[in-house]
């Protein structure tokens, strides 16, 4: 089938009032921005949909990039036909035929935007159904809930024909929720929490805590390439690499060894939160999940947070680790987080590690050193990469 365009409806964005054209807006760049390769495509938006116009662009590639974009509810390819009763016969079946086998059940919703047409869109509905009837086996018309309704619009310069609806993305649009910032390990927690808040709009930058030599270079390689597959559904990320040693190494000499835990969290978080305000972030995101680990228990969170106002989203907060690797699957994070490369956290874990940490404890023992000057020191001399989706189209699969 050679489709000519492109409708995208919209979900969430629907229900949005005032600012409604902000988030259309913001979608219609994303749609241009993962299409851009593509020349000769125009993409057009009104206050309830998009367009995309092919002008020869083979659908397929077109329909797999706007797949993986936010903030688009379901779309579906449209084909147009010549104004004449034999040729939109022909065409309807043609179409029935390329869909064979994924509806039993269909109807034609016809319009008439063009009065002067001379069938009615009764007519039309029995014209063509009829003979889609006449010369497909195994299906029937079902007109309260088809598996295939195919909307035929007669318009003034053609007939448009649409039919297969493709689930979109969902969410909203991303960079129509504000900026924050996720703390990226080389974990499988983080790269999902990041990819849930891109998908309710957030802008992400990304930081890492990196400790050579006692981690690698190919665990900071992991968090690049995890950063790249987060990229693809905004075209680019800003990766924040916070050295991270010196720190580390005075927390092992000057606090208790089942605090160390605790007080790295805490140094952590406020080393995340001076880059945030350097970067005008309004939150900072993290992997935790309740009771995974010694530093994710509500007592511990409770100690770690104490350090900063700033909201501290954790998208995974409720969930399972199962049903946490199953979205790391789906969006190709969950191999790179496998390598077997360490992370600044697991080489210096402590052996048993509180899980009810006290504030009062773990401000005790910080009493005692200057952090200051090393958070300054971190905070200076952090790397920043902006790292961009390779936007080799082969490689995309369904989600991104
Ligand atoms: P993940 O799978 O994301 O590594 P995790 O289950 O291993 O999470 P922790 O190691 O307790 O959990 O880390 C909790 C959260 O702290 C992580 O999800 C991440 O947001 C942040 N974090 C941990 N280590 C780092 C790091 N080296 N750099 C940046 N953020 C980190
Ligand atoms: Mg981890």
């Amino acid at each position: 089938m050679k489709y000519d365009h492109i409708l995208i409806r919209y979900g969430e964005i629907s229900t949005k009032k005032r600012n409604r054209k902000i988030f259309v807006d913001r979608l219609k760049s994303h749609i241009k921005r993962a299409l851009k390769d593509f020349e000769s495509i125009q993409v057009e938006a009104d206050r309830d949909r998009m367009y995309v116009y092919l002008n020869g662009t083979p659908h397929e590639e077109v329909v797999k990039r706007i797949h993986g974009i936010f903030g688009i509810q379901s779309f579906s390819p449209a084909f147009k036909i010549e104004k004449d009763a034999e040729a939109m016969k022909e065409s309807i079946l043609r179409y029935g035929e390329s869909l064979k086998g994924r509806f039993t059940t269909f109807k034609i919703s016809a319009r008439r935007a063009d009065k002067e047409f001379s069938y009615s869109t009764d007519e039309i509905n029995h014209m063509l159904g009829g003979h889609l009837l006449r010369n497909l086996e195994g299906i029937k018309v079902d007109v309260k809930n088809p598996d295939l309704n195919i909307r035929v619009e007669v318009r003034q310069e053609a007939v448009f024909v649409t039919g297969e609806v493709i689930p979109g993305a969902g969410g909203l649009p991303v960079g129509s929720a504000g900026r924050a910032m996720l703390m990226l390990s080389g974990g499988i927690d983080s790269p999902v929490a990041g990819f849930l808040s891109l998908k309710r709009g957030i802008e992400l930058e990304c930081i890492h805590f990196h400790s050579p030599p006692f981690t690698s270079e190919r665990s900071k390689q992991k968090v690049v390439d995890l950063t790249e597959k987060l990229s693809k559904v905004c075209g680019s990320i800003k990766l924040h690499v916070v050295p991270f040693t010196a720190i580390q190494e005075l927390i092992q000499k000057q606090i208790p060894e089942n605090y160390t835990m605790t007080s790295t969290r805490r140094l952590m978080l406020k080393v995340a939160d001076r880059i945030r305000e350097r970067n005008d972030g309004l939150a900072i995101i993290t992997g935790e999940s309740l009771g995974q680990v010694a530093s994710q228990t509500l007592n511990s969170m409770y100690a770690i947070n104490e350090v900063t106002a700033t909201p501290v989203l954790r998208p995974l907060i409720t969930m399972d680790k199962t049903e946490i690797m199953d979205i790391a699957r789906d969006i190709e994070t969950l191999d790179i987080s496998n390598r077997p490369y360490e992370d600044c956290c697991t080489v210096f874990t402590p052996s048993n590690p509180k899980t009810k940490p006290k504030r009062e404890k773990v401000n005790f023992y910080e009493s005692f050193v200057d952090f200051e000057s090393l958070i300054e020191e971190a905070v200076d001399n952090t790397e920043i990469l902006t790292i961009s989706a390779a936007s080799s189209a082969e490689e995309d699969s369904g989600l991104f």
